[in-house]
């Protein structure tokens, strides 16, 4: 052995480094990716302080029935994560302390917190009924469901790779990351926002909301040559100045949403076995392989997909099923 060779091994000894996580690519073969032990303590300690500094600032449930936000949430069969109703001046200030700049409008889930922030926009629950910020409460809760810690098994058929901190995105997406899916600007569009916005678009048809959120709008787009289901729809003001009319509108994920819907149509299985997929690696296999059975091939096709891809793919759903 060379002087530099064991010069590497004893500074890689000495880094705190591990081989903890693995790439998978489409072939199978397994690439390691080191894991800097030294920074995720720092993380763990960081997001402690933080977690502090944020439960000084209120809590604003004022109006909103809390008990059917529950309800919503233990039917995802998930470890629960405090959540936290802000206005929106709060909202800024809890975002910045936590480091994250932009998040969707309606709230975010911060990983390192452990924390769902709901924010409550008041023109909009003029517009809809504070039962609006109760479902965005549902959508965002939903993204909570998912493992804090990395997923570090591999499916010899579905390749699953976590890396806890990579930070493209608010909360890494689960279901087939891959190195190069990095690159790719709607991550998560399928099994993380159309999941949430499944759950979301579950709590309005229980509730009958879809015609409070969605009465006398106009503007209502279609994707796909097919309308969006409108449960999955709500009111903002107007951007015209001659017609005051709302319009309609809808969070990203809801293709993902739609398409979800069409599957378990078909098989009534796959929503709990998606919500079990949420935080056990168990549940991803059987989700795999339940898409599969109900359409050959569909899994793969739907991770990672960006927006064009999704909506491709619900012309094809819909066809085969409707
Ligand atoms: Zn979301």
């Amino acid at each position: 052995m060379t002087e530099a060779s064991e010069q590497q091994i004893s500074s890689l000894n000495n880094s705190r480094m591990e081989f903890a996580h693995f790439s998978v690519k489409r072939n199978g073969t397994l690439t390691p990716m080191q894991r800097d032990i030294a920074a995720e303590e720092l993380a763990t300690a960081r997001s402690s302080a933080q977690k502090n500094t944020l439960h000084e600032l209120p809590n604003n449930t004022q109006g909103l029935n809390m008990q059917r936000i529950q309800a919503s949430l233990d039917l995802f069969d998930a470890p629960q994560k405090p959540m936290r109703f802000l206005e929106s001046s709060d909202f800024t200030a809890a975002l910045e302390q936590s480091g994250h700049r932009s998040s969707e409008p309606s709230g975010i889930y911060i990983e390192s917190l452990e924390t769902t922030l709901i924010k409550r926009d008041l023109a909009l629950e003029a517009l809809n009924g504070i039962a609006l910020t109760e479902s965005l409460a549902v959508h965002e809760g939903a993204h909570s469901t998912h493992v804090k810690t990395p997923l570090r098994l591999i499916h010899s058929k579905y390749g699953i790779w976590r890396h806890p901190e990579i930070s493209i995105h608010p909360s890494p997406r689960v279901h087939g990351m891959s190195p190069q899916d990095l690159l790719t600007p709607y991550l998560g569009n399928m099994f993380e926002e159309g999941y949430a916005e499944l759950e979301r678009g579950i709590f309005v048809q229980t509730h009958n909301l879809t015609e409070q959120f969605t009465h006398n709008a106009v503007n209502f787009d279609q994707i796909a040559d097919s309308p969006l289901p409108l449960h999955y729809m709500y009111r903002i003001p107007s951007s015209s100045e001659s017609d005051n009319t709302p319009s309609l509108t809808f969070v990203p994920g809801v293709i993902g949403a739609t398409i979800f819907e069409i599957l378990i149509k078909q098989n009534e299985q796959l929503l709990p076995t998606l919500r079990k997929s949420r935080h056990d690696i168990e549940g991803v296999r059987q989700t795999a392989e339940l898409i599969d059975t109900i359409m050959p091939g569909l899994y793969a096709e739907l991770q990672p997909a960006d927006k064009e891809k999704m909506t491709t793919i619900l012309v094809e759903v819909l066809k085969e099923f409707k």
